[in-house]
């Protein structure tokens, strides 16, 4: 499985849909480039996407947590406001004296969620949060997914067909499709809908060698301790 493939994980090459708290997404740009391991990541196709739950990555545990450490605060003016429950949260520096700091303020997320084993996800200056079971918050978050569907395959010829008479489906069903409901087998994502995205039906033009392109968009909500949110200066809903 070649890890270049854009919706497929680079560690087991399964299907990856690109959710906020679940998978991350490693680009080149982030790879320092003053270290032999640089080269080494890159040689062996350690990047691009791949799930929180195949992290760690053999014998470069901590690599793309230390690139993204260096990003957040060389190029995006994060600096590390905490490191717990096994997170460095990074939190959004303004910069001083600068003219539309508001606009600034507004573009930059609130802070990045990074986990010791490279696993990361930003999160917005107001989340839509609420209180969930076990003191855990559920944080509101949607994705923009592209799924590549082989049309020679009967289970993935009819979530194509869902998809495209607009109606919505569940992730769970999505999953099922791909054969990858282990990975994402949290009960919330029962709850996960995905619909076709109006704003993209032009790139579903051009059926090529049997695949099909399809824009998604895609609502759920995913766990986050509330410590964490404390940490990031994320204002907790009321019964945490
Ligand atoms: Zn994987």
């Amino acid at each position: 499985m070649s890890s270049q493939t854009p919706d497929r994980c680079f560690l087991c090459g399964r299907k990856v849909f690109g959710l906020k708290g679940w998978d991350a997404y490693y680009d080149t740009f982030l790879a320092r480039t003053d270290a032999d391991e640089d080269r080494i990541v890159l040689d062996k196709g350690l990047y691009g996407w791949c799930h929180g739950v195949c992290l760690p990555i053999p014998g470069h545990e901590s690599y793309w947590r230390r690139c993204l450490a260096k990003s957040l605060q060389e190029i995006r003016r994060h600096h590390l406001a905490s490191r717990l429950l096994g997170y460095e949260v990074f939190v959004h520096q303004p910069p001083e004296r600068r003219k539309g700091r508001a606009l600034w303020n507004k573009l930059a997320n609130r802070a990045y969620f990074v986990r010791e084993d490279g696993l990361y996800w930003p999160i917005e200056h107001a989340p839509k949060l609420s209180v969930g079971t076990s003191g855990m918050v559920h944080v509101a978050a949607g994705s923009l997914v592209d799924s590549y569907l082989d049309l020679s395959d009967e289970r993935q010829r009819a979530l194509h067909a869902a998809i495209a008479s607009k109606e919505s489906i569940s992730l769970r069903d999505a999953a099922a499709c791909f054969g990858v409901e282990d990975l994402y087998s949290d009960l919330l994502l029962a709850n996960a809908q995905m619909v076709t995205d109006p704003m993209n039906t032009f790139r579903n033009i051009g059926k090529e060698s049997g695949f099909d392109r399809v824009p998604c968009i895609l609502s759920y909500r995913y766990r986050i301790n509330p410590r964490l949110l404390e940490a990031a200066g994320i204002q907790l809903p009321v019964g945490t």
